[in-house]
């Protein structure tokens, strides 16, 4: 009987032995938005953690042996999914990977028929990267392994926001009251929604820039006001960038874009394009970040992305100790101690 995809399914999968014991403390990493604040903090500290251990020769702590790891990634990815392959083999978990760019598998019950077909097999934790937002929060709901966003449409990529925050917090020390501003695709961007809860959740106030067909319409609605965070948008780059202690530029993703949200890429480029000399009203010591892939030249002229200014190597090496700190959270350790 095949699974019907419903609230009121009554298909248990069996529970992996080994596994945690499933209760109201279950962990998974859907979002930044919902994400409190205390586990914002300790994953970040956990990452710091997690990075001196990448820095001793053996460059592991094996304390995920026995878990299993998968990585079901419906759309195509190198660096993210490269980046939690190395993680788990960092914590010692074992882990596969399984990647569909094809259409036969975007109908929801192949999607569950996937995953179910994973837990039978031991899969402890799923890592999963969908172009349909809430694709995570629906398997998390379902299945007993515990699920992790790795990328969801234009929603969330909390592990990307993570690293950002990280990435940030190495340079700055804390960043609240920081001026950060987002530049670029912001209304398909999951990057920029996770950044933003990240960032303003840590009390800084960040700037959606971008033209008004690519700036989301709920930004009101966006942010954490309550942690000292604000948002704002911008339709001028150089508004955005006046003061900027960081700022972050936006690949165009024209793959999740309907309409002709654009007049141009090169008109584009021409009023947005992040080039020293749009940099001059930022903070003198303003740093440059890129979630990749970079298209040089569009959002970010070479001479910044490859300037002293530009975080972007330090990005993606810290995904690898963020994923670490994640994947140990999500089994229910602390990810500070998990690294000790
Ligand atoms: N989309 C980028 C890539 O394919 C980075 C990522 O996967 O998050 O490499
Ligand atoms: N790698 C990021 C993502 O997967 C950003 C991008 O693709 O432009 O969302």
């Amino acid at each position: 009987m095949s699974p019907v995809l419903t609230e009121t399914h009554a298909v248990p999968s069996p529970i992996p032995p080994g596994s945690p014991e499933p209760g109201p403390a279950r962990r998974d990493l859907l979002d930044l938005e919902t994400l409190p604040k205390a586990d914002l903090v300790r994953l970040l500290e956990g990452a710091a953690a997690f990075r001196r251990v990448l820095a001793t020769p053996s460059r592991k702590k094996a304390v995920l042996t026995g878990t299993a790891v998968a990585n079901v990634f419906f759309e195509s990815s190198t660096r993210t999914r490269v980046s939690f392959e190395w993680a788990a083999k960092r914590v010692g978990a074992d882990s596969v990977s399984f990647v569909s760019a094809g259409s036969s598998v975007s109908k929801g019950e192949s999607l569950l028929d996937t995953v179910w077909t994973l837990e039978s097999m031991g899969v402890d934790l799923v890592v999963v990267r969908h172009e349909s937002a809430g694709v995570p929060l629906f398997l998390a709901r379902r299945v007993s392994a515990h699920v992790i966003n790795a990328g969801d449409g234009c929603h969330e990529h909390p592990t990307q926001g993570l690293l950002d925050a990280r990435t940030l917090l190495d340079h700055k020390g804390s960043l609240a009251g920081l001026k950060i501003a987002i530049v670029g695709d912001v209304a398909h961007s999951r990057v920029a929604r996770s950044a933003l809860w990240a960032f303003t959740r840590l009390g800084a106030h960040v700037t959606l820039c971008g033209p008004t067909a690519l700036l989301p319409v709920d930004a009101s609605a966006l942010g954490d006001r309550a942690a000292g965070g604000s948002v704002r948008t911008a339709a001028r780059l150089e508004d955005a960038v006046e003061g900027a202690d960081a700022v972050m530029a936006l690949r165009l993703q024209t793959e999740r874009m309907e309409r002709a949200n654009l007049p141009s890429v090169a008109d584009y480029a021409r009023r947005y394009r992040l080039t020293r000399k749009r940099l001059a009203g930022a903070a003198k010591d303003v740093l440059v970040l890129h979630p990749g892939p970079m298209n040089r030249g569009v959002e970010i002229a070479s001479h910044v992305a490859d300037s002293p200014k530009s975080l972007i190597r330090e990005q993606v090496a810290n995904g690898v100790a963020v994923r670490m700190a994640v994947l140990c959270w999500c089994r229910g350790l602390d990810p500070v101690e998990a690294a000790s």
